[in-house]
């Protein structure tokens, strides 16, 4: 065998076949289908393994639990279930990306790696409300997820923003803890599910603040969340609510910074697709949040990571059949 040939043998062997970024809902499924394919696919679980599920409590609409399961242990299974068939987990984080030359490199950590196919599953992190002091308060009583902070606020009044399913969940959960929760919506109807909304209603500790936006954060001496400015958007009236901590739920913007300027994307930071799970990008495949600007459900994040498992898999039978 030439020298060359040697190489390229040991090329190969460094080269994954596929790398899954993302460990959420969409990432262990596509893991399950691709492991189950004989790819031995390696996933970067990123900073917060199991995504948004791993912070959520009671999933009740994720088929096959008619008495719902803990969003943490359905992320447990999934990664068992993944295990089992033969995917690799690595703590490791993607922060850039090359897809400049057939074979994409991402850099995971510290060091660059090679991979035929790639299945970018990096979800959505929490939107916050761009006002001052916001990162000097996040961790003092200002935060996005009741169920990771909830339980430090009990028997204080605390408010949620928004009105999605996110702020009715997050306005229940906290129900167990503060002696108030104020639900402050920009409008005076939510666009959370009727279900969760005859929750939040048919609930005394919940009170509705309708038409009203957070204009303020009004910390103590000691830079701990003491109140909020409030401003009516109908009658521009202004009040100050003293609430020991707040909980933003306005909705996530896309995981793709690392992407920025390598793959095309729309203004909001969305991958522009060519199909379902497809970047226009050959072997770059997407699936859940990280590309859903509509959905945004556990099974739909699912349903993507089967469907691109699957179509990167073609891919991948493609590619190697032409060599
Ligand atoms: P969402 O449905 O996009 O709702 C975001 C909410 O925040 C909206 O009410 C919106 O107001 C408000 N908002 C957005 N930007 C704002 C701003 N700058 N200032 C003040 N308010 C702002 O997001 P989500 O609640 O996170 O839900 C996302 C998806 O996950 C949805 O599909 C939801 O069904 C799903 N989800 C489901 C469950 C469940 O089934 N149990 C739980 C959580 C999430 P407007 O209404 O005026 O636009």
């Amino acid at each position: 065998m030439s020298a060359r040939n040697n190489l390229r043998c040991v090329l190969d062997l460094l080269m994954e076949r596929l790398i899954i970024i993302g460990s959420g809902c969409a990432g262990l499924t596509a893991a399950i289908y691709a492991a189950r394919a004989n790819l031995s696919p390696l996933v970067l679980e990123g900073r917060h393994p199991g995504g948004q599920l791993s912070t959520t409590t009671l999933v009740e609409n994720y088929p096959g639990f008619p008495e719902g399961i803990d969003g943490p242990q359905l992320i447990l299974n999934m990664h068992k279930q993944a295990e089992k068939f033969g995917a690799r987990f690595s703590y490791a984080e993607a922060t850039d990306f090359d897809a400049s030359n057939r074979h994409i490199r991402i850099k995971s950590d510290d060091e660059w790696l090679e991979t035929e196919a790639v299945i970018i599953a990096s979800g959505a992190s929490a939107r916050y409300l761009g006002l001052e002091n916001e990162e000097k308060l996040i961790g003092h009583g200002l935060t996005s997820c009741a169920t990771c902070d909830g339980a430090f606020y009990k028997n204080v009044p605390v408010c949620v923003v928004g009105g999605g399913d996110s702020a009715a969940e997050e306005s229940l959960f906290l129900t167990r803890f503060a002696s108030k929760v104020y639900l402050i919506h920009r409008r005076d109807t939510m666009r959370a599910s009727k279900i969760m909304q005859a929750r939040v209603f048919a609930n005394k500790k919940i009170e509705p603040v309708w038409n009203t936006v957070v204009t303020e954060y009004i910390p103590d001496e000691n830079g701990e969340m003491r109140a909020v400015r409030l401003r009516n958007v109908k009658t521009s009236e202004e009040q100050e609510l003293a609430v020991a901590c707040v909980f933003v739920a306005i909705g996530h913007d896309p995981n793709t910074k690392a992407y920025r300027g390598k793959l095309e994307m729309d203004g909001d930071g969305y991958l522009i697709m060519k199909n379902l799970v497809e970047s226009r990008h050959p072997g770059v495949f997407v699936a859940g949040d990280v590309a859903d600007r509509v959905y945004k459900q556990a099974v739909t994040a699912a349903g993507s990571g089967c469907a691109a498992a699957m179509d990167a898999e073609k891919y991948l039978s493609a590619v190697e059949s032409s060599k």
